[in-house]
């Protein structure tokens, strides 16, 4: 069986005895990331960590905390460490709105392969990212958008006026409106177990069986494989058990074609 996932965060998948947590504080996981201002040092060997894990194909996100329009910081790290398609994520909540010339510059010079919108969906809908979102497509970058943990119809309404190569969860997908979804071509990178631990879904409503029945294009993926106690073997195996008859050689070929470093 092959492998293949589009959907991990850097921060969120280091090793426990690499960053000195314990499974049961996984909390510390998080504020451990979270708590400071990371110098390229520490996203190296962040990075480094993560790489040493990958047997399968993997396109990361990293999120540079506080240092996002910071061109000379992003470059020095991400020159450094080529054995990983990167994938910058840009958080919601503190995204500039106007300026994405790093985001342009470190396209431009391979150094990423694409762009994440991720964080708090409350009180930042898709509109609110729309001239940023133009701005990419005119550059012809890739991006996917975390969509539908906490939002519903409207914000996938609202993000299918433009044109994300793909969307992150997809919670908010349904009969509904999946016919714009295969309309657009765009391809659902979908977290089982992660939609399952913050309770968002569950396995008998998971919207992968819609997108399924319908031969939506998708992937499976880790997310946080430390918070969710996952990796990508155990992520394959419950498609499995609640669709036997789906082949998952299709998943790894769909996964493969909507990657973004497949494009560059
Ligand atoms: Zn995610």
């Amino acid at each position: 069986m092959r492998y293949a996932q589009l959907h991990s965060h850097l921060e969120g998948s280091l090793k426990l005895d690499f960053i000195e947590c314990s499974w049961e504080n996984r909390v510390e996981v998080y504020n451990w990331f979270g708590s400071k201002k990371r110098t390229v040092e520490d996203l190296l060997a962040c990075l480094n960590q993560y790489g040493d894990r990958t047997d399968f194909f993997s396109e990361i996100r990293v999120d540079y905390q506080g240092n996002l329009t910071d061109y000379s910081f992003s470059k020095e790290l991400l020159k450094e460490f080529r054995r990983l398609p990167s994938i910058y994520s840009l958080r919601r909540q503190n995204c500039p709105l106007e300026d994405t010339s790093t985001i342009i510059q470190l396209f431009n010079d391979g150094l990423i392969c694409g762009v994440d919108f991720t964080g708090r969906e409350y009180g930042n809908p898709p509109s609110k990212f729309y001239k940023v979102m133009g701005k990419l497509e005119y550059e012809n970058i890739p991006y996917t958008y975390h969509l539908g943990e906490q939002s519903g119809d409207e914000e996938l309404i609202q993000l299918l006026k433009f044109n994300p190569r793909r969307i992150g969860h997809g919670l908010s997908i349904s009969e509904k409106n999946i016919g714009l979804i295969l309309e657009k071509g765009i391809h659902i990178e979908v977290c089982l177990t992660s939609n399952i631990y913050t309770k968002r879904a569950s396995l008998h409503n998971h919207p992968v069986l819609l997108l399924y029945e319908r031969g939506c294009s998708f992937s499976l993926n880790e997310d946080d494989s430390v918070f969710f106690n996952t990796n990508i073997v155990n992520e394959y195996a419950i498609l499995k058990s609640i669709l036997p008859e789906a082949d998952l050689d299709k998943v790894y070929e769909d996964t493969f074609k909507a990657s973004f470093s497949s494009l560059s």
